[in-house]
Order: structure tokens, then sequence, then C-alpha cells
């Protein structure tokens, strides 16, 4: 048997799994010598003990006594003891933060005994009295099951009959009366009197905080973080001190920087005369830091001076929770902070520039992800006039869409397809549902450290908090702004999390400034510190990853854009979209051909065009390899729709007519073209070897814009790559019909073109015959889209709306894998084909790019599975460049990577 309960003493920053994160930072805080009350923690064994078998693990009650003794010695004072009571906190606290997931019970101890202790005691009722009420409210809701509702209305009627607008006003009469009516609905709701024993309350309460890890939002927190639902959480037992006692005590939250801009500089919000949750509950209004070093200039000095301590000890951004109660600081909590993308690339540049981390460690810091919510638009505000209202910018991004005013209905409308904009006066935990539905979340009240800020900066969703401009009433649904405005249910807003400014209707979309310097290298003003860290962070993965970048680009645009963001070459060049817009009658005529001489009419028609767009692309990336692949998807999707031509056609014959020529034809044609699965069907090289004359014209363009770009001084270096190959002979055969035509092209012009012959692997098949198959293939490109579909069985367009969402709750995997690799499956072939690949062709070059290519956790598999270079869509190339070197770093660094949560 383990031991189930660590003193403070005991604990250390690394022990998280077993301690939860906020017992594990306790501890920290108490071995760097900062004042923290004492106090103990149960572990996350303890609690899965108790999940698992119904029942507390034996041993565990004579541990928490004999640690509760230690910490009533310290204090010289019992739990509850009526005339001078000790009081309890209750906390949870899992191994991955989840902020205000799961209960704590604050004032354990109180009773109608002790409350009086208590007020003589401190020399104050108000407070004592204060103090009961809370236990009562939280105990009941939180142990015996009573809708936390029924107190707060309990509350606001009393504050409505004493005519005081918030809880500070209220007297020790008001609160010893409002003490009755809690237990009173205690008794009535639950069946059940409120326990007065302080051993019972302590018990009930441990065991209350265990079970909270099997509460609904804590599940759906969890989902959505991708955090384990079999961890538990830890119990934190601690001694209460008290920010209640009056005008110079309070609560605060404070971060070492920024951690939405990431600015450096102390940050926070204060709030006198409060205890635990009222400082970022937004029931009354907080105080900048910078108020409370006007209030208590002590306190605010060894606050500053032990979050420095925090700062450099933890090398990161810490994010802490303090009291002061009558004059003396404590500290509460302390975790490395959540923060903005902006924040993250801007912080992990600086403590790099402060010496406090290796800039290795900086680049591992930062994430692809993060990354590309910095790619994303911003609003165009040139003309959007002046905002309704301006709050606090909590968490950045552009984001618009229908005001609603409840969870339930932002989840209602969001499910029907709508996007929406969660509108509160503040958020709780039980608005999570609606805050992960919503586009953005906009309250009236509550700082940048309020729940609504917090929350939407750890799932990197656009808020806007603290809009005192805005008067909302959930009532009547509708939210009016300071000009008088009335914005009603279902009406649009534009929510810029930046600039903490709200719009009325659909604001017009720009480029953000990393796009921005990524095209031309310049930056501006107000993001400068992101966008400078994003470049010397590239610049560093550059450095480090031995992965090549390239991208997907079927356009010289395309390919254009993709070289600014820095790819290396293209690893996809898709034929196919050359052949559709107002070349699609092309086309047609092509597989409408009655012989050889129409045939080939038709395909020299296409050829110039073909040329043409070849040759764009070898010039926006003279110098760099650009894989081009023939002709893949199946011929029908070139034709029109079959049941329209089949109604046009019935529909003149209805009317006595006959149907056009070419309407019957092409009936014909598409009747005959018909698959049942055409995903499976007649494409690929498949279609290359039954159409005469389709790859020869290809190559020729391809050979023709190389002699081109060759005269024009440039240096082309165009690669071939035959798709959907299964079977070596395939390749065989189609490789000999290129080259006929490269040698073909390079007699007529005089320019020898040598081009690479490759294949693209994407069918199972293909990977466990890729010894073969690579006797007769230069380089080898993993489809992995079609790998995936071939190797599931899953057709992609039939099965992700239909039932990913389920095979994702019920957890048959943790992301869609046409979103991030299968390693176990579709990997495995990847690297059979590598390994047997590389066996018969030594100098066989090896990439990628299919989607997962701009994907990060995909990359990291592809840098392991030993890939020469990954491939994706342009804007994806600065994140695989990003996490390409993240990954090189990890592969020599082996599990000395930072916690990313
Ligand atoms: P969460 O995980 O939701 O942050 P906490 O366990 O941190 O919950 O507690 C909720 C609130 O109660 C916090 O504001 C915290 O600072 C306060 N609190 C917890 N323990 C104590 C204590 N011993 N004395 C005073 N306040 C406390
Ligand atoms: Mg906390
Ligand atoms: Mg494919």
């Amino acid at each position: 048997m383990g031991r189930y309960v660590y003193d403070f003493s005991e604990g250390r920053r690394d022990m998280a799994a077993l301690l939860g994160g906020k017992g594990a930072n306790l501890a920290e805080m108490t071995r760097l010598g900062l004042p923290v009350p004492p106090g103990f923690t149960l572990t996350t064994e303890a609690c899965r003990a108790y999940l698992d078998t119904g029942s507390e693990p034996a041993g565990l009650w004579s541990a928490v006594s004999a640690h509760l003794s230690a910490v009533e010695s310290a204090a010289g004072r019992l739990l509850g003891q009526a005339d001078d009571p000790l009081l309890l906190s209750v906390r949870s606290g899992a191994r991955f933060s989840m902020p205000g997931m799961m209960e704590t019970i604050l004032d354990i101890g109180l009773n109608d005994d002790s409350v009086l202790g208590l007020a003589k005691a401190s020399g104050n009722e108000r407070f004592a009295w204060d103090s009961y009420r809370r236990l009562v409210q939280m105990f009941g809701s939180t142990v015996m099951g009573v809708d936390a509702g029924c107190f707060e209305g309990a509350l606001a009627e009393l504050k409505e009959a004493r005519g005081v607008p918030d809880d500070v006003r209220l007297t020790a009469d008001d609160l010893a009366e409002l003490v009755e009516t809690f237990k009173e609905l205690v008794h009535r709701e639950s069946g059940e009197y409120f326990p007065q024993s302080p051993a019972e309350q302590l018990r009930r309460s441990v065991l209350a905080v265990f079970q909270s890890w099997n509460g609904e939002r804590a599940r759906l927190y969890r989902r959505r973080e991708h955090i384990a639902d079999d961890l538990g959480t830890a119990v934190t037992v601690q001694r209460m001190v008290f920010g209640n006692l009056g005008p110079d005590s309070g609560s605060g939250v404070a971060f070492t920087r920024d951690p939405a801009t990431g600015r450096p500089g102390l940050y926070g919000d204060y709030l006198p005369d409060a205890q635990g949750e009222d400082v970022v509950a937004g029931i009354r209004n907080t105080v900048p830091l910078t108020e409370l070093e006007r209030l208590d200039p002590e306190s605010h000095a060894r606050l500053s001076a032990h979050l420095r301590t925090l700062e450099r000890h933890y090398r990161d951004l810490c994010d802490i929770e303090f009291t002061i109660e009558r004059g003396t600081l404590w500290m509460l909590q302390t975790r490395v902070g959540k923060r903005t993308a902006e924040a993250a690339f801007a912080i992990a540049a600086q403590l790099a520039d402060e010496g406090l981390i290796a800039p290795d460690e900086a680049l591992a810091r930062v994430s692809g992800e993060q990354l590309a919510r910095l790619m994303f638009p911003r609003f165009d505000t040139s003309h959007a006039g002046e905002p309704l209202v301006r709050g606090l910018p909590a968490s950045p991004g552009a984001a618009a869409g229908a005001a609603v005013f409840d969870s339930a209905e932002a989840v209602r409308r969001a499910k029907a397809g709508e996007k929406v904009v969660l509108v509160r006066q503040e958020t709780t935990p039980d608005d999570l549902p609606g805050m992960i539905a919503a586009q953005a979340v906009l309250t009236s009240r509550g700082g940048k450290t309020s729940h609504a800020a917090v929350v939407a900066r750890g799932m990197g969703k656009v808020c806007v908090c603290g809009a005192e401009g805005l008067a909302v009433d959930i009532g009547e649904r509708r939210f009016t702004a300071a000009d008088g405005t009335v914005v009603q249910e279902g009406r649009i807003v534009s929510v810029d999390g930046s600039t903490g400014a709200v719009y009325s209707g659909t604001v017009p979309l720009t480029d953000s400034a990393v796009i921005r310097f990524l095209e031309d290298g310049s930056a501006d003003g107000a993001a400068t510190g992101a966008v400078a860290a994003v470049a010397r962070l590239l610049a560093r993965a550059d450095a480090a990853r031995r992965l090549e970048v390239r991208a997907n680009a079927d356009t010289p645009e395309d390919a254009a854009r993709a070289r600014r963001f820095g790819a290396q070459g293209v690893g996809l060049c898709r034929t196919e979209h050359m052949f559709l817009g107002e070349r699609r009658t092309l086309v047609e005529a092509m597989i409408l051909a009655r012989d050889e001489t129409e045939r080939e009419a038709a395909l020299s028609a296409l050829l110039p065009l073909q040329r043409e767009d070849f040759t764009g692309i070898l010039e926006a990336m003279d110098g760099l390899p650009v894989t081009i692949r023939l002709i893949d998807p199946p011929l029908h999707e070139f034709l029109p729709d079959r049941t329209d031509l089949a109604v046009r056609v019935a529909a003149a014959r209805a009317q006595g007519a006959e149907p056009a020529a070419h309407d019957a034809e092409l009936l014909d044609a598409v009747n005959r073209m018909h698959e049942e699965n055409p995903m499976l069907g007649l494409r690929g090289v498949r279609l290359g070897l039954v159409v005469p004359g389709l790859v020869a014209m290809q190559v020729r363009a391809v050979a023709e814009a190389v002699v081109r770009r060759t005269r024009a001084g440039g240096s082309p270096r165009a690669e071939i790559m035959v798709p959907l190959v299964g079977a070596v002979e395939e390749l065989r055969i189609e490789r000999a019909e290129v080259e006929r035509v490269l040698a073909e092209v390079s007699q007529e012009s005089g320019v020898p073109v040598h081009c690479p012959v490759g294949t693209m692997i994407e069918l199972p098949r293909a990977a466990l015959t890729a010894g073969r198959i690579a006797e007769e293939a230069e380089f080898f490109s993993f489809g992995t889209n079609d790998l995936t579909q071939t190797t599931w069985g899953f057709s992609r367009d039939d099965v992700e709306a239909a039932f990913f969402s389920a095979y994702l709750d019920k957890g048959i995997f943790s992301a869609s894998p046409f979103e991030t690799l299968d390693r176990d499956g579709v990997g495995r072939l990847v690297r059979i084909a590598v390994d047997e690949g590389r066996a018969a062709r030594p100098d066989l070059k090896i990439g990628v790019c299919g989607e997962h290519g701009g994907d990060p956790a995909s990359v990291h598999f592809f840098h392991a599975a030993g890939l020469d270079y990954v491939s994706c869509s342009p804007f994806r190339v600065p994140v695989a460049r990003l996490e390409a070197g993240r990954a090189a770093l990890e592969a020599t660094d082996e599990g000395g990577g930072s916690d990313s949560r």
C-alpha cells in the first residue's frame, strides 16, 4: 500500500502526477520559503482507489488525522475549536490544471458554536457570519447537492430587502439571518441538517472533491483538452487565511507577465474585503494591482518580490492566487500560466533574452498550433465605424456571430451550423458548453483574470471581458450599448479580442501581422514583440530541423506565396485542377472522342494550357524541386452530373422533342463511366494505362515547360509522380511511357530534359511491396489521405459527417485519423515502406504530401520515421517548419521536453 497523504513540506513540483498540480506547487512554494498557509495533500492514488471501489482506502483517515494534528499543533488551535476555531479549505487539484472544473470548499470547521468563537477571537462579528454563510453555501451545494442557485437567490433577496448593492454592505445581523435561511434551505432541499461536526464536514468535503472528478463539466473539459479520464484528482487540505476581514484584507490573482500580450511586468486584479473566488466571479469590480500598491504598499512590494522569485524558479510565466489578511500576505496557489499564442511567442523570446532559458528551450515552449492561430485573419476596421463598446482584450483573434445570451442557446444554434457569440454578464463553469460552441465570448463584468478570460485563453477562443458599457439583459435576451443601441438575440456582432472592441454587424477580415511579416518581412506596431519572436523562433527551427518543408501548390501564385513562407519546393502539384473551370469542355471532348483523331485534337488543345501552368510554377520555384503528379481523379468528375443530364434529356423527350445531340452523347458517356465507388475505381495510374495519350500529353507539357525555362536561363527541377500505384508493374509501364516522351522532347528541342520519376504510396499494397516498387521509383511520396481511407476502409466524405463525432465520443480515436496520422495502423505502413524502400534503393527520396504534412503531431511522426520532407498547403508551411524544428530537438533531448499542459 502506498502513502496517501503528504505534508506540504514533503512534496515537490515534479510530483504533480501524485499530488496534483496545485498540491505539488504549494509544496514547491513552501520549499522556496514563500508564505503558504500550512497543509497537506491527499494523493490522486487515494482518489482513484476511492472512485474504483466506492470506499476510502484503508489507512487514509488515520493518515489524515496525523497530518491534521500537526497543522493543529502548529496553529495552537483545533479544527472547529469552539472558542477559537482553526478553519480549513478542502481544494481539488488534478495533474493538469482544470480551472474551476472541480470543487473547493472553504471555511470548514464552523458551526453554531465556533462561529461565535471566531467572532470573538477575530473581534469581527460580521466576518465570522460571512464565513459561516459561505461554508453552508459551498458545502450545501457541493457536498449535499443543493442547487447553487437557491443560495444565490436567497442572498439576492436579502440584498434587495436591505436595499444594498453588494454583499459587503450586509451587516453581521443580516448575515446571521442568512445563515439561518441557508440552513433551512439545506434541510428543505436535501432532507438533512447541515452537519455541525467539523470532522464530518472535513471527511464529506474530501469525498465530494474526489467525486467532482467525475462531474459533468469536468468530464467535458477533459474531453476537449484531451486529458485522460482515469487520472483522478488530488485533494489539498489547508489552513484558512482570511481576505474578508475588512478593508485591510482582500484577495487577488496575479500573473508575472501579461498573459494576453506577453508584455513584462506584473499583471493582476485585487478585491478588498473578499474571500476565494469573489475576485474572479465578477460580483464586485476588482481593482488592478497598481491600486493595491496605493492601498497596501508593503504587501504589494512583497507580492512583487515573490512573483519574481517564482518566475526565476519556474523559468516561465506564473499565475498565482494570494490573500492579504490584515496586512499579511499569503500565497495560495501558483502554476505555469496559460497564455495566448501571441504571449507564448513573446514570452519565450523574452525569457531567452533574459538568459532564463536556452534558445532551444524557447522553441520547445511554442507550438505550431499557436503559430497557426497567429496567422488567422484580423478585422479590417478601417470602415467599421465606432465600436458598440470596448472591453478588455482578454483573448485575441477576430470572430463574428449571432449574439446569444445563454449556454444552451449557444449550443443549440451552433449545432444547427450557426456562428454565435456568447454574451453574459460573467461566465461560470456551467457556461463551458456554450463557450465551446461559441466563436467568441463577451462579458460585461470581470477582469482579464475572470473565469471567462482564463477559460477562453486556455481554449484559444476570442474573448472580450469587462465591457462595462454594456447593459446585458439575460431575461430579455438582449444588450444595450452605451449609445443606446439595442442588440437582440440573433443579431450579428463582431468581437475583436486583440483590441477589446465590439462592433455591430460583420466586419471584414484582413491579414494578421504575422502573415504580413511572412509575406514581405514587415511587422507593425502593437504586435512587434510577437512577430519578432515568431521570426526568431522560426529561424531557430530552420537551423535545427532535418525535415525539408515543401508546399502543395497548383498555381504559380500559390507556389510563389509558399516560397515566401519558406517552402523548399513543391511537394505536390495536382494537375487535375488545371483541367477544371473553362477547360472542362476540352476534357469533355477528350472523353467523348469517337476516334484517335478526335482524341488527339482534344489533347493537343489541352497541351499548351498545361505547359503554361507548369512554366509559371517552375518559374516561381526556380532552383527548387517541383513534384508534378499525373492526373488522378476519376474521369466522370469532369462530366456533368448524371441526374441533371438525365432529367434534361427526359424533359426534352417528354415535350416530344429530340434532346440536344450533345446532351444525349454526354449522358451515354456518363452512364458508361458511372462507378459505384469512384474512390476505388478508374483513377490514378489506372487512367493513364487505359486512356491513350493522356500521360504522354501531360509529360510533354512538363518537358516543354522545362525546355522553356532552361532556355530562359532558369533552373527548372520538375519531378514526375505517378499516383495510386499498387503494383510495380503499373509503375514500370507508366514509367516507360514517361521516359519515352522525355527523350522525345529532349531530342526535338536539343535541351536535355531529366526528370526524376517517382510514385505516391497511398495504397496498403504499395506500402507492403515498397521494396519492389522502389526498383522503378526514384522517390516516394506518401499520400496519407488515400492511405488512411484505404487502410481503414473509410471514404472520408462519407464517414466524417456521419459518425466521426460518435467515434471520438466513444474514444475509438482521440483525433480524426484524417487530421492526425494514425500511428499504429497507417504509421506502421509508412514505416514498412520507408524501411523496405530504402533497403532496395538507399538514395530513395521520401516525403509526404497528404494534409498530415502540416499537422504538428504528424510532423513529429514523420521526423521519427526518417522521411526527407513534408509537404503541406502554403499556409501550413511555417507551422511545419516550426514543428519540424521542435521534432528534431525533442529527438535529441528524449524526455527532456517541458510539460506542454
Ligand atoms: P480552483 O481550482 O477553482 O482555483 P481553489 O482550490 O484554488 O480552486 O480555491 C478556490 C478559491 O479559494 C481560490 O480563490 C483560493 O485562493 C481560495 N482558497 C483556497 N484555499 C484557501 C485558504 N486556505 N485560505 C483562503 N483562501 C483559500
Ligand atoms: Mg485556484
Ligand atoms: Mg491520393
